[in-house]
């Protein structure tokens, strides 16, 4: 089969190429505003082996600034890490790089990967590409910007709770959350372990597939890794579709039906399963990863690294205003609600009975693949809303986290693909399969794809960008 890199091939070594790619991605960023970083040369530096008959060879890709890459910046979004530069690389990044692949730059996401919009970032502004006005989605918005405008090949993301799918449902690519462990988490900066996992952005099935396989698999450095091996067989061909009212806008709506139709003229059988605890997916979530996160945020206090206050009595007070002045103001809620879950004498009203809940999510879903392949739902109940009054506030949009969590607290892979344009905006669905069932994903999505390839956003054309 044809490399899905083939395209992108060398892209970098051709410096007449190279001259107008780069041309490109600074016109275009100045609209989108995808990358915090970029420099291609810089990430030329990094293959130490440049063998053009490599699959990655002179291909373009980024990473979400929440991700370690030696010599890069790894803001997080915060002003709290604004001037931090990586002394070393995450190991999923390392091996894109052993490939020949081309770490461009590193892109925008909402603070320490807390929202859905990338405006919680402190650092930079990013708009949808087809259509300014927008949000990306998030948090990692400037990855699937980025790759929506054809600025890099493919990108790497972070989904704690959806990050990957939901800003790639927004600018109309793939979005692959892997099984939680597939993929090393070694060089993630962490929001929420539990529930954290380094996912695929991309423009085609065959392309997110290659680079699944490429950063899959055990690391002695992140003990909750997992080879995982071939993965589950297709169990049958039936596809599980939520029934009732779902709250969706009506061009989510619709989306839905076409996917079901789609899969039923393909001769799949639809049958409508019952998720009991889904009505617990977003309080479980975050409980537990504000619990989580308010652990993992402690270690910012201004003192080994990180943003230093002009001037301080004494380490209480450096450390009172490094977290002050460098947190944003969701971060601060979610460290707050964190602290607030976990606090001594309340831990079985709140985090431990989280827990339960979760352990039930992961039992339903235990059951729901009993009868069904594989389960296909909506990403987000709406599309890429507008800024201010007119979109939806911190609140709303945790409440329209209510798809994507499922997987993350249930560990499962599940990856968002382009369903439809509708009123000129993309809508995407996902599917979520068993544990370490990402082929099955791919092998099931690529259908869909060779009918409904991935959209272009028409602002956004550049000759090498895939898709129709
Ligand atoms: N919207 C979710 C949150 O704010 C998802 C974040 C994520 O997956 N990193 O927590």
């Amino acid at each position: 089969m044809e490399s899905p890199f083939l395209r992108w091939r060398n892209f970098l070594s051709d410096s007449a190429a190279r001259k107008k790619y780069e041309d490109y991605v600074k016109a275009a960023d100045a609209k989108v505003g995808a990358f915090l970083e970029f420099d291609a040369d810089r990430g030329l530096g990094l293959v130490s082996d440049a063998n053009p008959g490599a699959d990655l060879a002179g291909v373009p890709f980024a990473v979400k600034d929440i991700i370690a890459v030696k010599g890069f910046h790894l803001t997080c979004g915060s002003k709290i890490l604004e001037n931090l530069v990586s002394p070393y690389t995450a190991t999923a990044v390392e091996k894109l790089i052993a490939r020949g692949g081309v770490m461009v730059g590193k892109t925008n996401l909402d603070e320490f990967g807390m929202g859905s919009s990338t405006d919680n970032s402190a650092l930079g502004k990013t708009n949808n590409p087809w259509d300014q006005g927008r949000v990306a989605g998030g948090s990692s918005g400037g990855s699937a910007a980025a790759v929506a405008a054809g600025m890099a090949a493919f990108a790497l993301g972070s989904d704690t709770g959806g990050s990957v799918r939901q800003p790639a449902a927004f600018c109309g690519v793939y979005g692959l959350k892997p099984t939680y462990g597939a993929v090393s988490r070694y060089g993630l900066v962490a929001y929420a372990s539990s529930l954290d996992v380094i996912g695929v952005c991309a423009r085609s099935v065959e392309m997110t597939r290659a680079v699944f396989d490429i950063i899959r698999g055990q690391d002695e450095k992140d003990q909750s890794s997992q080879a995982g091996g071939s993965g589950p067989a297709a169990k049958n061909r039936v596809i599980g579709v939520l029934g009732g009212n779902l709250g969706l806008d009506p061009a989510v709506d619709r989306a839905y039906r076409k996917t079901m139709d789609f899969y039923k003229a393909q001769g799949f059988e639809l049958r409508e399963i019952n998720l009991a605890m889904a009505e617990y997916y977003v309080p479980v979530y975050y409980t537990i990863a504000t619990a989580e996160a308010s652990a993992n945020l402690a270690r910012y206090t201004g003192v080994r690294y990180g943003y230093r206050p002009d001037y301080a009595e004494n380490p209480e007070e450096l450390t009172r205003k490094a977290r002050s002045e460098g947190f944003g103001s969701e971060v601060k809620l979610r460290i707050l609600l964190g602290t607030y879950v976990l606090r001594s004498g309340f831990q079985d009203q709140y985090y431990q009975r989280a827990h339960k809940l979760r352990e039930a999510i992961r039992a339903d879903f235990d059951k729901a693949f009993g009868g069904a392949g594989l389960i296909l739902m909506p990403v987000f109940p709406t599309q890429a809303f507008l800024r201010g009054q007119s979109g939806l506030d911190q609140f709303q949009q945790k409440l329209a986290d209510r798809f994507t969590t499922a997987a993350n607290l249930a560990g499962l892979p599940a990856m968002s693909f382009p369903a439809a344009v509708e009123d000129g905006l993309p809508v995407g669905m996902q599917f979520m399969a068993p544990a370490f069932g990402e082929a099955l994903l791919f092998d099931a999505i690529k259908l869909y794809e060779a009918q409904f390839p991935c959209p272009v956003p028409p602002s956004y054309k550049p000759e090498w960008i895939e898709g129709s």
